[in-house]
């Protein structure tokens, strides 16, 4: 959701990093882009609805380059997305990018029109612009007007500004949104993720809440709302640039899959070597726990929804799992003795962070799950585990949702061992499966030509997913995952509740996809799925591997089949096949993949 990147340095090679930057953003999600360049004694505007390569082809026909300046993706909020809505901003003397939602714009609009200020765009972030003009004319000093804007300014903001009396500084603050700042000796940058200043610097800082960076062309200094000067702890990212590459995959997302394999083996081995008794120990801060919520959005609810059935059914605490905007306002009901989970792969997603925010004035423990080290998620939760996904840079997930699941897994491994609920036999068979849980996922991956079997799905207008406990749950993410890449409408059903309604939309070629991969309820599903057959559904069961003498002709038309192992792990494993059914299909299609509209990576707002 929205980029920003900025640059200071030594050479005049503003455009060229701020470009690059862009199109490392594009990932995030966006419908414009533009960028302001102090050029020629004066800062420039350059604008532009769509992609980044038209404004591209706008800033490189500008011979004169710089070496300073701030340029930004926008996910629109506030007016549609267009040129004049896309920022960077200016009013009078302050022009910025912002990242977020300014809550009490209109209220500071009506104050600011009161003193003479007119707007050219719709956006809550002009009035950010103006406000902070206003705030300098007040104080006449630079930094006590950010700081007095930091505190009116409510809601989520990463800004990047630049004032047009001061050609040599950049300032930048956040509240909810992220910011880190990239340093080098003869370069300074900021941006919404060190992937887009990774090709120049590997050094970077990590910009707090009430914090003012003050950015110049040798350093940084970072000071307090009471212009204080703090303390900044440099980090060297051991991120690769390679991993931000294709690596001559067709798009980002077959790449990620094909990774999924080494994140899960990569995450799993973060937390235990040889058995989950290890977990024993590295988990033993959660403990006593007798009810257990898990928070989260989109496909990361859906792993939590995983989590929920294997902690229930295997370690028998109650857990409920909640997407995190429902959440806020429902007023849970905590035990002494509640953990909450919240899960989120950028560790910036707004609702979730709100969640977390709340459980905490309520006194629950509360543990992250996270991608992003050293995101707001991870700081304010009192635990972290971090999935060891790497870089996603496709707006749907794959990998990262996959390396959830695994986590979550060995989480719930350790409940049911706490509870004496696993005996030694289960215990040594779960760890024969981790042994092997890579390669069984390659080997998935490599099986089927999911190609083919997308022919019998791409021209269809409404699909179905089917499946109970654990395929009900991985059935949500399958649906998720088509619908966001091919724009195709589907439900995921669980296979009992079909006939009391919905099946009245299954006609003659409708395309069914099926899961029978829950060795407790497969019996229960087949039932259903003939159910659907015998109405004229087009059915692709998925089925585990030893239940082939049940792979009739009445059951479906194509089948995959999927490796049997633990309970515990079979998420990651029959993920995978819904994962690629859905990339063939949008490929079919010939969307746009790694990023689908109106989509964003890391959901910033509320
Ligand atoms: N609220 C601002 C707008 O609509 C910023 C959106 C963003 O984060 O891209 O322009």
């Amino acid at each position: 959701m929205c980029g920003i990147i900025g640059y200071i340095g030594k050479k005049q090679q503003a455009k060229e990093v701020l470009l690059h930057g862009l199109h490392t953003l594009e990932y995030r999600g966006y419908d414009s882009a533009g960028m302001a360049l102090w050029m020629q004694n004066q800062i420039q505007l350059i604008k532009a609805k769509g992609k980044v390569s038209v404004l591209a082809d706008k800033v490189n026909d500008d011979a004169i380059n710089s070496h300073i300046g701030i340029a930004h993706t926008r996910w629109a909020t506030h007016g549609v997305p267009s040129e004049h809505n896309s920022h960077p901003h200016q009013n009078k003397r302050v022009t910025l990018v912002h990242n977020g939602i300014i809550e009490n714009y209109h209220i500071l609009k009506e104050e600011l029109l009161q003193h003479g200020y007119t707007f050219t765009s719709e956006t809550d972030s002009e009035i950010a612009a103006a406000y902070i003009d206003y705030c300098y004319t007040q104080t006449n000093s630079k930094l006590e007007a950010l700081s007095k804007a930091y505190h009116e300014l409510k809601g989520s903001f990463a800004f990047g500004i630049l004032f047009d009396d001061d050609p040599s500084t950049i300032y930048a603050m956040r509240k909810q949104s992220p910011l880190v700042l990239g340093t080098s000796e003869d370069a300074q940058f900021l941006a919404s993720d060190i992937s887009a200043f990774l090709a120049y610097t590997n050094r970077y800082i990590i910009l707090q809440h009430e914090e003012i960076a003050i950015i110049k062309e040798h350093q940084i200094e970072i000071i307090d709302l009471q212009q204080n000067v703090l303390p900044k702890e440099v980090i060297v990212s051991e991120l690769d640039v390679q991993a931000i590459q294709k690596d001559g995959y067709d798009h980002f997302m077959l790449k990620e899959i094909h990774e999924e394999p080494q994140a899960v083996e990569k995450t799993i081995h973060s937390y235990m070597q040889d058995s989950i008794e290890e977990l024993k120990e590295s988990l033993s801060y959660l403990k006593d726990i007798d009810r257990i919520h898990i928070v989260a959005c989109g496909s990361a609810m859906y792993a939590g929804m995983i989590a929920k059935s294997l902690i229930e059914s295997q370690a028998r605490i109650q857990t409920d799992c909640v997407c995190a905007s429902e959440y806020r306002y429902q007023q849970p009901i905590y035990t002494k003795h509640t953990l909450a989970i919240f899960i989120s792969q950028s560790g910036e997603t707004a609702d979730t962070l709100a969640a977390l925010q709340m459980a905490k004035e309520e006194g629950c423990l509360t543990l992250g799950i996270v991608n992003v080290v050293g995101s707001s998620l991870a700081r304010e939760a009192d635990h972290v585990l971090y999935t060891k996904a790497g870089p996603e840079i496709s707006v749907a997930t794959t990998k990262a949702y996959c390396t959830q699941v695994a986590l979550l897994s060995l989480v719930a491994c350790y409940f049911a061992m706490k509870q004496n609920l696993l005996d030694a036999n289960n215990i040594s068979n779960i760890n024969k499966d981790l042994k092997n849980i890579s390669s069984t996922m390659e080997s998935l991956i490599q099986q089927t030509s999911y190609r083919d079997l997308a022919k019998h799905l791409y021209e269809k207008e409404h699909i179905f997913f089917l499946g109970r406990g654990l395929d009900y749950a991985l059935c949500m993410e399958g649906s998720l995952k088509l619908k966001e890449i091919s724009y195709i409408h589907s439900e995921a059903y669980p296979a009992g509740e079909l006939k009391h309604g919905t099946i009245s939309l299954i006609e003659e070629g409708t395309p069914v996809i099926a899961l029978a991969t829950d060795m407790d309820l497969y019996e229960k599903t087949l039932s259903n799925i003939k159910e659907v057959k015998a109405r004229g559904a087009y059915v692709i069961l998925l089925i585990s591997e030893n239940l082939k003498e049940h792979v009739t002709n009445d059951a479906c038309d194509d089948v995959i089949y999927v490796p049997e192992t633990s309970k515990f792990l079979q998420g990651v494993l029959t993920i995978i096949p819904l994962q690629l059914l859905a990339y063939e299909t949008a490929c079919l299609r010939g969307c746009e993949i790694d990023q689908p509209r109106n989509l964003a990576k890391s959901v910033t707002v509320e």
